[in-house]
């Protein structure tokens, strides 16, 4: 089914006032993930998504052992009130067992990560026994099997320690590590080729010309896909030209699972860019309700000429195509809130890592209009207890120093109206912490 006719099927599609929640929807709705798996070492699965469950193989941890520092003893000999005085007849260290065995009145020195003599089934924190001499004394209310960690507790054999679409953080690397993964079976990279569109775009290294201007696009475009782990392929610039325009399409169509471009989308230039879509596949033009970001084009992008319903059900290769606003605050709010989560999902994540809504007040009024949703580069503090947001700076759509000193998107709904001193408002952070 062509995309057109799976939007007809929505009541309030209207690709002239698309919410930002309609459009993410959508676009979430259409992609189906890349399952050509690979295996790699396991450092080099880092950002990667796993793309089989990993099993464990044995129990995390393998075997019973302390979990602190202290004296291994059989519980069975601690008198029911009062003190006890047991016999410390060796010492077992973490790597090192302790082989002998353990008789009535008879307890061992241990160390966290150690091994638990035989018919030890309990461990005493050695900030609460007394020395005396070879014996310790044990206060009362010692509770049976206190402070042993038991096989298998983190991790059970058999049992999936992690699951398929899992992104693979620091965490994962360890826990993998624990099992003895030395290789995991992850899906393979995304391809992603981008270019900028305009006559008046130069590239870095050239002097500028009169009247242009350097392509900043690229830049943060190549940014925010390498830290998505992407294979980035940069296709330059491009001039407002149909036919180098249509033959940049295609080579990025065929060479990439998804394309990126900045500017060409505006009103007056996607008139010029719309029928050479109609000709490479089938690509939807829309004004999303969202400030910055609103024009956007969406779609899919046959590698071959005349792209009819776009590759959809055929087998010819096909791209998906994001068509970016050119303003470079634009291209990067509009890539954060819609291609992040669709390069997530063709990654194989599952579920979507998404960006959480935090609650912040404001420190300043805000004007805004209902019926689009603004997404405001902000600062965010902690100031007499609470955490407050202001914009920074200027937040025109050009202005990629608000965006350089913001720490987070204020994000302000779309029936939402203006913002007063003291209100409360949601937040992205840019930066998460793993
Ligand atoms: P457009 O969407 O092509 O009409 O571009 C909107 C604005 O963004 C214009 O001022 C362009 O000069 C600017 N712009 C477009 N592409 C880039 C780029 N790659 N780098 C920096 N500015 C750009
Ligand atoms: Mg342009």
């Amino acid at each position: 089914m062509s995309l057109t006719a799976r939007f007809s099927c929505l009541s309030d599609y209207d690709p002239d006032a698309l919410s930002v929640e309609q459009a993410r929807a959508f676009i979430r709705s259409q992609l189906t993930p890349v399952r050509t798996q690979e295996r790699v070492a396991l450092r080099s699965a880092l950002g990667r998504v796993l793309a089989s469950d990993v099993i464990a193989p044995f129990n995390v941890p393998v075997h019973d052992n302390s979990a602190m520092d202290g004296y291994a003893l059989r519980h069975a000999d601690l008198a029911g009130s009062g003190e006890t005085r047991l016999r410390v007849i060796g010492t077992a260290l973490a790597g090192k067992v302790f082989a002998g065995s353990v008789g009535t009145a008879e307890c061992v020195r241990i160390m966290t990560g150690a091994l638990p003599p035989a018919g030890c089934d309990t461990v005493v924190i050695q900030e609460v026994v007394k020395l005396d001499g070879d014996q310790v004394i044990v206060p009362a209310g010692q509770r049976a099997g206190q402070n042993i960690r038991l096989a298998g507790e983190d991790l059970a054999a058999g049992k999936p320690a992690l699951a398929a679409g899992r992104l693979i953080r620091p965490a994962e690397l360890g826990l993998m590590a624990s099992l003895g993964c030395a290789e995991v079976s992850v899906y393979r990279r995304l391809r992603v080729a981008f270019f900028s569109t305009g006559d008046e775009l130069c590239s870095i290294g050239t002097p500028l010309a009169d009247g242009e201007i350097y392509d900043s696009n690229r830049y943060t475009i190549f940014g925010m896909l390498t830290r998505l782990g992407c294979e980035v392929l940069d296709l330059g610039v491009v001039g407002d030209d149909p036919a180098t325009l249509e033959a940049a399409f295609r080579d990025a169509a065929a060479a990439a699972d998804v394309v990126i471009t900045s500017g060409g989308v505006s009103v007056g230039e996607a008139d010029f860019v719309k029928p050479l879509m109609a000709q490479l596949g089938e690509v939807l033009f829309w004004k999303i309700a969202m400030k910055p970001g609103r024009p956007m084009a969406f779609g899919r992008l046959g590698s071959r000429g005349g792209g009819g319903d776009g590759g959809d059900g055929g087998d010819e290769h096909a791209a998906w195509l994001f068509g970016l606003p050119g303003n470079p605050v634009a291209v990067m709010a509009a890539f954060y809130q819609f291609v992040r989560d669709a390069l997530q999902a063709l990654m194989g994540a599952d579920p979507l890592p998404g960006v959480p809504l935090l609650p912040a007040v404001s420190s300043v009024a805000m004007k805004k209009a209902p019926g689009r949703t603004e997404f405001q580069r902000g600062v965010l503090g902690h100031a007499d207890g609470k955490w407050s947001v202001r914009p920074a700076g200027a937040q025109g759509s050009g202005v990629l120093r608000s965006m350089s000193e913001a720490n987070c998107f204020i994000v302000l709904e779309h029936e939402r109206g203006s913002v007063a001193v003291g209100d409360a408002v949601h937040v992205q952070l840019f930066d998460g912490l793993v």
